[in-house]
């Protein structure tokens, strides 16, 4: 069974066509600038093809008609014909209260629900839904699912998603903890159930999502309990340019009191929201803490050449999410195993060791320095003394949104 795995941006439409029996990747690639000009990138590894040109992307049909076209190619292609398509599943940010899991698309009504999340989403919830759209009028006769970020979240109790804040309030704008990085948290648990030969219902966990976005996940039994985003991705530990949860009076002392220069007047003025929340997401986290560098390769080599400012982030970056992973611990009363993964919890030995430093001795938390001296492969990087397991496993998102796209069509 060939099942297409669609993400779908405010101007890009990213794809990979996966052969499931095998769980291998047969095509992947991007239409990029939508609604600007137009970029299109696909690769084929097995056929040896890797192709990007300019290419006309006045929306996202067209988009999607221009991928689906590619894969049947008699030239590039990997597929005789699109019927060979089984189903598509679609990345969808936030599914706000109205999805817990991964849902199928049998009606507008599902893609309006989809809609309707664009206060909590902004940039993505309505790309989100084109995406969808465009697909289901390309192959309108496969099974569309839809897999949300915030799904795996949704088991919170809650203790743990519940603002105290005013609770008309609450009910008014849906404001409550829905946590992002939902799928990747998910895949991560269960490979590491698989990687020790357990079942996810045996092990409590913490599973640390270290990339651009970070997000620390508390999982027991296979459930969520906690998660360190928030009503936003925003919170958390302090991020590639993301300021992670920091104290709520400084939005309006920085409201109230920071003059910017209106573009369109040239006159200064108070800040808006929506800049500031610009500034909270782009410009802030270990980017600005360093003075200019969001990737931890930078930060580590400067930190190396003796720069204060990036060592002090990496420092905080590591104290706040041992911070956030030592509180899951004392939530799930214990924990079978820690578990890293993404671009830094994959790639950055030197963040791992730091974040698992000094641990042996409260949470019998130690790792294998030898061990964990490696990128981008599954690991068991525990230490010698430690009566936690600590691991590194790759996450994959796309295979998750293939693999529940398949167990909702019930193909
Ligand atoms: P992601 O958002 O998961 O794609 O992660 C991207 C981030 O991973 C980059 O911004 C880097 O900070 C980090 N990263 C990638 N490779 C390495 C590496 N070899 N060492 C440290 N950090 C890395």
């Amino acid at each position: 069974m060939k099942v297409l795995v669609i993400n779908a941006g405010s101007s890009s439409l990213k794809y990979q066509l996966f052969d499931m029996d095998k769980e291998e990747v047969l095509a992947k690639g991007n239409c990029d600038r939508i609604g600007i000009d137009g970029v299109f990138s696909y690769k084929a590894a097995s056929k040896g093809i890797a192709l990007e040109y300019d290419f006309a992307f006045p929306n996202h049909t067209v988009a999607a008609n221009k991928v689906l076209e590619t894969l049947a190619d008699p030239e590039v292609g990997v597929i005789s014909d699109i019927s060979e398509i089984g189903a598509a599943g679609h990345r969808i940010v936030h599914g706000g209260s109205f999805f817990m899991e991964a849902t199928l698309v049998d009606s507008d009504e599902v893609i309006e629900k989809i809609e309707a999340c664009k206060t909590l989403a902004p940039l993505h919830a309505m790309p989100n839904a084109a995406g969808i759209r465009a697909c289901r009028e390309a192959m309108p006769n496969i099974p569309h699912v839809a897999v949300f970020d915030t799904a795996f979240h949704s088991t919170m109790p809650d203790v743990a998603k519940t603002y105290a804040l005013p609770r008309d309030l609450c009910e008014k704008y849906s404001i409550k903890r829905y946590g992002a990085h939902g799928t990747s948290h998910k895949y991560v648990s269960q490979k590491t159930a698989e990687f020790l030969g357990k079942k996810p219902e045996d092990l409590k966990m913490v599973t640390l999502h270290l990339g651009n976005g970070s997000s620390i996940t508390a999982i027991d039994k296979g459930r969520c309990v906690d998660t360190s985003m928030g009503l936003t991705p925003l919170a958390g530990p302090l991020m590639g340019t993301r300021c992670g949860s920091i104290d709520p009076a400084i939005v309006p002392l920085l409201l109230d009191n920071e003059l910017v220069q209106d573009k369109e007047t040239g006159e200064m003025r108070k800040m808006s929201g929506s800049e500031l929340n610009a500034l909270m997401n782009k410009k802030s986290g270990v980017y600005a803490v360093s003075g200019g560098y969001s990737d931890f390769r930078d930060l580590e080599s400067n930190a190396d050449k003796g720069d204060e400012k990036s060592a002090l982030a990496l420092d905080m970056f590591a104290y706040q999410c041992k911070q956030i992973m030592a509180g899951y611990i004392a939530i799930l009363g214990g924990v079978d195993c820690i578990v890293f993964t993404a671009g830094i919890g994959e790639n950055g030995p030197r963040t791992r060791s730091k974040i698992c430093k000094g641990l042996l001795e409260p949470l019998g938390i130690e790792l294998d320095e030898v061990a964990n001296d490696c990128k981008g492969v599954a690991r068991d990087v525990t230490g010698k003394n430690s009566k936690v397991k600590v691991l590194v496993i790759p996450t994959n998102e796309e295979l998750m949104i293939a693999k529940e796209t398949l167990a909702v069509a019930a193909l």
